[in-house]
C-alpha cells in the first residue's frame, strides 16, 4: 500500500514539475538579462585578453553564479519528482516513517518527517561535532 494517496501523489506531482518549469524559466530570464547588462569592467577585465576574452568562459561564469542557489533546488525538485515515480514520497529517508500528507503538501521537496528535519536542525546548530 502506497505511503500516499493517488490524489495527493498527482497533486505533488503537478506541483513539481510546475515548480521545476518555472525555476527553469527563472533561470533562463535572468541569463538573458545578465548577458545584457554583462560589465566592461569585470573579473576577467585585468586579465588583459582583450578581443580574445572568450564568450564562453563569460557565460559559464555567469550560469555558475545563478546556479549556487538555483541548482540546488532543482535537485531537490528532481530527487522529490523521481521518488513520486518510484513510489517512495512521503517515507521519511532518516526514520522511514510517514510524512503527514500536510506536510508534504506545503513543502513537495520534504525528505524528512517533521521530528528528524528538527533533530537535524539541532545537529546543525550545534556544530558538526569535534571528530568523526
Ligand atoms: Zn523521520
Amino acid at each position: 500500500m502506497p505511503p500516499i494517496s493517488p490524489s495527493v501523489s498527482e497533486e505533488l506531482r503537478k506541483r513539481l514539475q510546475q515548480a521545476r518549469a518555472d525555476l527553469l524559466d527563472a533561470v533562463r530570464a535572468r541569463t538573458g538579462q545578465q548577458d545584457d547588462e554583462a560589465p566592461a569592467i569585470g573579473p576577467l577585465a585585468h586579465l588583459g585578453q582583450g578581443d580574445d576574452a572568450p564568450q564562453s568562459e563569460m557565460l559559464s561564469h555567469n550560469e555558475a553564479r545563478l546556479a549556487e542557489h538555483e541548482s540546488s533546488l532543482l535537485h531537490e525538485i528532481d530527487v522529490a519528482i523521481g521518488k513520486l515515480a518510484a513510489g517512495g514520497a512521503g517515507i521519511c529517508e532518516s526514520c522511514g516513517r510517514d510524512i503527514p500528507e500536510a506536510r508534504l503538501l506545503a513543502t513537495p521537496t520534504v525528505r524528512l518527517c517533521i521530528g528528524c528535519q528538527e533533530q537535524r536542525e539541532q545537529d546543525q546548530h550545534s556544530g558538526r561535532g569535534p571528530s568523526m
